[in-house]
């Protein structure tokens, strides 16, 4: 049996192919797996629960199809979706898990992350992280009406387009300390992650140890999955 992971398939409905192949996969690979792990922003923005939106809507019933069939959808919060909450999962059956957190697979610890905390280098993006991810932010910005979210949102991803312009590549991947000081923490040799739009699988040497970081790629061009089954794993791009 196989175990999918995926992340940054960015949802829009001003682009419904990637929501059309992320509906293929769900029906005809998905259905057949032994779990589907989404390692955060499956949304390009989830502005609360209670988002009418009917292409969100509809996106929910094709998960809730799938976990009702028996599969479990496993989804940890990226940082375009990380206001998805406890509705989204009752109304889904998907459940959430926190970032980080470790699984078993084939007798190994493997670290599942987004990957936004590894990248550390970037100061800004990490100070904007702690103020959104607050309980109490959130809170208050939940409380707000959907229309003045929306405007937040815009704002929001008008000054991270900003940002990423000026800020230097290598600051927005991941820092290679931060990567070993987590796989560290949580005592696993595997990392596993998405964010970084830059889908690979590294070797990396912890303390003389053998360790792997692998890297998810996004959905924007075509489809990027980690298959996992009894043979070990295989980072797949899917053709659209
Ligand atoms: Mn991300």
């Amino acid at each position: 049996m196989t175990t999918l992971f995926v992340s940054d398939l960015h949802l829009d409905a001003k682009k419904p192919e990637i929501g059309n192949q992320f509906l293929v996969f769900l029906e005809e690979e998905v259905s057949k797996a032994n779990a589907l792990y989404i390692l955060g922003d499956l949304f390009e923005v989830w502005l609360g629960d209670d988002d009418p939106d009917p292409y969100y809507a509809h996106i929910k019933m094709a998960l809730h199809k799938i976990t009702n069939s028996g599969v479990p959808i496993f989804f940890m919060h990226g940082n375009r979706d990380f206001m998805i909450g406890d509705t989204f999962s009752q109304e889904t059956g998907v459940k959430i898990i926190s970032d980080p957190t470790v699984i078993r697979l084939n007798n190994q610890d493997v670290l599942l992350c987004h990957g936004d905390t590894l990248c550390t280098d970037d100061t800004e993006y990490q100070e904007m992280r702690k103020t959104t991810r607050n309980p109490y932010w959130q809170a208050k910005m939940l409380a707000r009406p959907l229309k003045e979210r929306l405007a937040f949102a815009a704002k929001a991803r008008e000054n991270s387009k900003i940002h990423n312009e000026l800020t230097v590549p290598e600051l927005m991947d991941v820092n290679l300390d931060a990567v070993k000081k987590i796989l560290l923490e949580y005592s696993a040799n595997i990392l596993l992650h998405g964010h970084t739009h830059r889908p690979n699988i590294h070797k990396i040497k912890i303390n003389g140890v053998n360790a792997m970081r692998i890297v998810l790629g996004d959905w924007f061009e075509q489809g990027s999955v980690v298959r996992w089954d009894k043979n070990g794993l295989k980072l797949e791009t899917m053709t659209r």
